[in-house]
Parts: C-alpha cells; structure tokens; sequence
C-alpha cells in the first residue's frame, strides 16, 4: 500500500517512520504529480497558515481536494485544520469534513499537554494523546463521528466516511493504533 504524507511542513517524518514500521510504502508528496497512485494520504500537524500557503505556492491545494473527494485522508492537529470546512476565519484549507474547528483552542495557558483519552474504536486501553497548540472541534454535521473527546467534553477525535480528524498527534507516540485503524478500518487498505 501507497501512503502518501504532505511534506511541506511540520511532523511529517515521524508518520512516515509509523507507516514503515507497519509496512506501508510512505511517499513524501510536495507536487501535485506526488498523489499519483497514491491509496491514501496523511496531512501532519505544524502550522496550518504555513501549510496551506506552501500548497498554494506548490499549485497542490485543488489536487489535494480533488485527491481527498475520492481517497482516504487522515489530518493530525494542523491537518485536522485543513481538512475541516468551517474554522471561522479565512485562510487556504483542504475544507471537506464537515466540521467545525477551532483553532488554538485551549490558548496560552495550555500551549501542550498529554492525556489519555478512551476511544472505543481502538479497544479498551485507553490512547496516549500528545497535544500541541491543538485545535478542538466544535460542531460536527452530515454523519460525522465522534471517536473521542476530553474530560470536558471537547471533541478531538473524528470520522467521516473515508476522512479521519484527529487534534493530536499519534504519529509522536509509540502506539500504532491510530495509524492502523486509518489504513485498516477507514482506508481498508490492511487486514
Ligand atoms: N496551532 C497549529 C495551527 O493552527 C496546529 C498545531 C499543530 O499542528 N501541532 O495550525
């Protein structure tokens, strides 16, 4: 299985080690001619300002749009921000998950923390969740699924259909489960 990994900025390296280790071909995609005979695609997290910029310069955001209305998409932190719809201001995303997300969410005070988040789809133990100037998501419609939230409530974790949101980081932790749900449950690519 061909997965590819936007590599304009940010923590791209570290899914591709994942993916390796899982045995997926990882391919670093830059330009638009990268996605091809891709079987799917992780957006990393970094800045989402920077990474949507670096894709219009690179003329990537309509291949990666026209990619994501027919392949599986997975977005970590600053990639759940290009994947959502609606983030309340106006900079260049992906924009096909219909969701609502905040960015920064949990501002200065908490710039980074960790948390272990139960997510049922993964089995019972729960998920050590890495979470760096990470957005939340605040509304979900047409069908998308919760796969986890905090203590509090807030929603951080997102299916829909081929698309998978997540506003942390599991490619900075041993657990492989998000990786391997990603290409097994939502892309169907594994066994
Ligand atoms: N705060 C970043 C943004 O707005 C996301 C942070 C991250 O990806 N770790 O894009």
């Amino acid at each position: 299985m061909n997965v590819g990994v936007l590599a304009l900025q940010g923590a791209f390296i570290e899914h591709e080690k994942t993916l390796r280790a899982l045995g997926a071909h990882a391919v670093e995609v830059r330009l638009p001619e990268h996605l091809d005979g891709l079987d799917a695609l992780i957006i990393p997290g970094g800045e989402s300002t920077t990474i949507g910029k670096l894709a219009v310069t690179f003329r990537l955001l309509e291949p990666l749009r026209a990619f994501a209305a027919t392949k599986p998409v997975w977005g970590t932190c600053a990639g759940m921000i290009m994947l959502a719809k609606d983030i309340g201001r106006d900079q260049p995303l992906i924009g096909v998950m219909d969701i609502t997300v905040n960015r920064n969410a949990f501002g200065r005070q908490l710039d980074s923390f960790e948390t272990d988040l139960d997510v049922p789809q993964l089995g019972p133990d729960p998920f050590h969740a890495v979470f760096i100037r990470a957005p939340v998501v605040t509304a979900v419609q047409n069908g998308a699924e919760v796969l986890a939230r905090l203590e509090d409530g807030a929603i951080v974790a997102v299916r829909q259909g081929r698309w998978l949101a997540t506003a942390f980081h599991p490619e900075l932790t041993p657990d492989d489960r998000f990786h391997r749900y990603f290409l097994r449950d939502v892309a169907g690519l594994a066994d």
